[in-house]
């Protein structure tokens, strides 16, 4: 089944807001079977928004829309769609109770504009917006269905997990899509290419490769009328897939080093520490991102100085006698943060952001520390020179060396 986004904004044409919606509707698009096939965006402007939902409502069987329901007189979307419907709004009693409460709850007087946030057109029902003040809306109408959703990404998210999905799955009907994202590290985009080239152009399954701060992803997509052969297929190409990639291959889909680690650490009743210097408290943002990191994450220091690595427990003869960017400088971080702060496990970093070249080593250098029961040990890696794919590589590096020094332990 085919679907279209129309993303709705001047602000989104003036690329002053960057329109990660359209992105995010499109990465839930395929785990529902359905193939996105347009993405439009349209200004604030009445004649072009109607132009745009008349031609989506024409060639698509799923539209959806995200923006222009707040209070505001550029916000034109339930008029545009009404007009396209050619249906008449109307001031809808429930909606506005349900608005005028919103408000009393927030303390808040209602502002008259906001009325209009209550109205809808015959065809559509509302679907609540426990965020915000905009309710969305769920017309089906001639075989086909237009969602209404708010711009505001929290409450866009919010409404497609409890609302949309729900009602979608059971119209999913025609071709059956499944996809399956390997993540990989430690290898360039054309490098995972090159090894996977002869699975490429298999019936029923399509191969894309692409790269991301943490590394290079193999995404397959399989198509069916059943989802058992979709599944299969896909099953099979990951055992195709997996021979080849093998130990590159550190997760599939959502999975995070940083909540990898988290399940490890939790269910050995591990605790962690980390020194960190040229990834500037990257890693304890990523551990402390995954709720409940409390249990395993006592702390860490950010020592980018020399100095600050002296003060955080390095003996300054080890710097003196190797460098700042060296194997030993790197064991000696990871052993001084697990020793002052008590923790089983530590992770350190050193290395060279940047393109210049420091002590001897080009720009990219990365060492890796890593102390745990089971021993210790460092890893050097040399990442592309450029600055934020040298320290979100090393970040997603350092956490698997972890998880994989845990694992084999
Ligand atoms: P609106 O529903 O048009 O009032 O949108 C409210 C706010 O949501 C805008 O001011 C933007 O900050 C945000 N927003 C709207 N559309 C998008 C989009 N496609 N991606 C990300 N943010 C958006
Ligand atoms: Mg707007």
């Amino acid at each position: 089944m085919k679907a279209e986004i129309i993303a709705i904004g001047t602000e989104l044409l003036m690329g002053e807001t960057a329109d990660t919606n359209s992105g995010w509707i499109a990465t839930h698009m395929p785990e529902l079977g359905i193939e996105l096939q347009w993405v439009t965006t349209v200004g604030d402007d009445m004649p072009r928004l109607t132009e745009a939902i008349e031609r989506a409502w024409r060639r698509s069987d799923f539209v959806v829309t995200m923006g222009g329901l707040g209070p505001t007189s550029d916000d034109m979307t339930r008029d545009a769609i009404a007009k396209v419907m050619n249906e008449t709004l109307t001031l809808d009693g429930g909606l506005l109770k349900w608005l005028e409460e919103t408000f009393q709850r927030r303390g808040q007087p209602m502002p008259i504009h906001n009325q209009q946030q209550a109205g809808i057109i015959p065809s559509a029902v509302s679907m609540p917006n426990p965020m915000g003040t905009a309710p969305g809306w769920w017309i089906q109408k001639d075989g086909k269905v237009l969602i209404t959703l708010p711009g505001p990404p929290r409450e866009l998210m919010e409404m497609w997990n409890s609302e949309v999905i729900e009602r979608m799955r059971p119209l999913i009907t025609g071709t059956i899509i499944r996809t399956r994202t390997f993540k990989t590290l430690g290898l360039g985009e054309a490098s995972v290419d090159e090894m996977v080239k002869h699975l490429y152009g298999q019936d029923g399954v399509d191969l894309g490769c692409y790269a991301k701060p943490d590394g290079i992803y193999l995404r397959a997509i399989a198509k069916s009328t059943k989802e058992e052969v979709a599944i299969s297929t896909l099953d099979n190409i990951d055992r195709d897939i997996r021979k080849v990639l093998g130990s590159y291959i550190w997760g599939t889909d959502e999975d995070r080093p940083e909540e990898q680690l988290g399940h490890l650490l939790r269910d050995r009743g591990l605790t962690l520490a980390v020194m960190e210097s040229f990834t500037g408290g990257m890693i304890a943002s990523a551990i402390t991102d995954i709720p409940g990191s409390s249990e395993y994450f006592l702390g860490g220091v950010v020592s980018y100085s020399n100095e600050a690595k002296e003060y955080a427990g390095v003996d300054p003869a080890i710097i003196k006698a190797h460098g700042v960017v060296s194997e030993e400088c790197a064991a000696a971080m990871a052993e001084a943060v697990r020793r002052n702060l008590g923790a089983d496990c530590a992770i350190s970093t050193t290395g060279i952001a940047g393109a210049e070249e420091i002590e001897g080593h080009p720009g990219g250098t990365a060492f890796i520390g890593i102390a745990h029961p089971g021993g210790s040990g460092v890893v050097k890696h040399q990442f592309p020179p450029r600055r934020g794919l040298v320290r979100n590589r090393a970040v997603t590096q350092a956490l698997l060396e972890l998880v994989q020094a845990l694992q084999t332990k």
